[in-house]
């Protein structure tokens, strides 16, 4: 039994790991990969036994199985394949209680609960809710309407309880998702949610939108905490951040990227127009008296985040630009312009 547990968990791990695949993904496989397990014995045991009708259904679901799992590996695309798997397995399921009878209505079971696995809840339920109108009209002629009644039932009741806690999960991960990508301070987005967003703006399947990536670092900081305390310091980032959210558009992204360093995605800006943007945020933070002792400014680097160039290097790029504008006495903000070198 740990050794099972051990082998499913490295399994889980080399796929998960490989190239960073999402959980979804590695759902999806893993999924696909049990039903061979499972599908294919049936399929050679009809095969031996000559039911060539039941052996072809359980052979073409294996087949496809098999095409889900290369192409989910191969795009990393899983919703698609996602709803496919589950017309699988009702097609699956109904095509087997419709050629071997009411004896096998136990495979709807499992096939309901699976489709909570792969899908969004509601999409699950309405392709197991279409699936249970196809076993009434399979089962009516052969079952006495008790009995017909009492697989329904039973069959909703799954249902109801996987699509609860299928719900109930995707609120618990949505929630847990917001929190370990929120800084805790500020209630921006923190370093981890900038990453996963610049990976985001470099994957070649997205659609290209020029954007531009602002780095800002507050001028002086430490000399804030040093003469008015480490709370005052923590004050003035949590307004520097209402500041920045005043002042950017709903589509621009905020981020913390370090104690006193803060990244804005702006999101189809060109570079002059982010520089615009910049210039804006400058004069703002300079002029909301964010401390009231004595007036706090923040310098600002900004680069083009362009496809032939990786996330690694945008940051390289406006940290660069940051630094020039520290260099030219800071409250400053400094764009990159096309072509420079990092
Ligand atoms: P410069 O103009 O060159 O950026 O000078 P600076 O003093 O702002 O830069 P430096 O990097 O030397 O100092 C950053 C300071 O930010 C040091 C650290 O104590 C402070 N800091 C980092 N995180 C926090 C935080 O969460 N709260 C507070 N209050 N201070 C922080
Ligand atoms: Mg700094
Ligand atoms: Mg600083």
């Amino acid at each position: 039994m740990v050794e099972q547990k051990k082998t499913a968990a490295g399994l889980f791990g080399w796929l998960a790991g490989r190239s960073e695949r999402s959980q979804e993904e590695v759902i999806l496989v893993l999924l696909c990969l049990v039903s061979i397990a499972s599908v294919l014995p049936f399929g050679l045991f009809r095969l031996w036994q000559q039911h060539w009708v039941s052996a072809a259904v359980d052979l073409a679901l294996v087949m496809a199985f098999a095409v889900v799992i290369v192409h989910v590996l191969r795009t990393g695309r899983h919703r698609v394949a996602g709803i496919f798997v589950a017309l699988f397995y009702t097609g699956g399921m109904l095509a087997t209680v419709y050629l071997g009878g009411v004896a096998l209505v136990y495979w709807v079971y499992p096939t309901a609960i699976a489709a909570y696995f792969i899908l969004q809840p509601r999409t699950a339920l309405a392709i197991n809710s279409a699936a249970l109108l196809g076993l009434v009209a399979i089962l009516s002629v052969q079952l006495a309407t008790l009995n017909l009644f009492t697989i329904l039932m039973t069959a909703a009741l799954v249902n109801l309880f996987a699509y609860i806690f299928a719900y109930r999960t995707g609120i618990q991960t949505r929630a847990l998702h917001t929190q370990a990508e929120r800084d805790f301070l500020t209630g921006v987005l923190n370093r981890r949610a900038l990453d996963r967003k610049l990976g985001d703006y470099a994957d070649e399947r997205r659609p290209h939108l020029a954007s531009c990536l602002l780095l800002l670092d507050l001028d002086h900081f430490k000399s804030i905490n040093d003469v008015y305390g480490h709370a005052a310091g923590d004050a003035v980032l949590v307004r520097l951040c209402q500041v920045l959210r005043q002042h950017t558009r709903a589509s621009d992204r905020i981020f913390r990227y370090g104690g006193e360093e803060f990244a804005v995605i702006a999101s189809g800006a060109e570079p002059e127009a982010a520089g615009r943007l910049a210039e804006n945020l400058r004069a703002a933070v300079a002029s909301a008296a964010l401390l009231e002792q004595r007036p706090v400014t923040v310098s600002i680097g900004v680069a083009l985040m362009d496809k032939s160039s990786s996330p690694a290097e945008w940051l390289a790029q406006a940290d660069k630009m940051l630094y020039l504008a520290k260099q030219e006495g800071r409250n400053t903000v400094r764009v990159a312009q096309h072509g420079e070198p990092v």
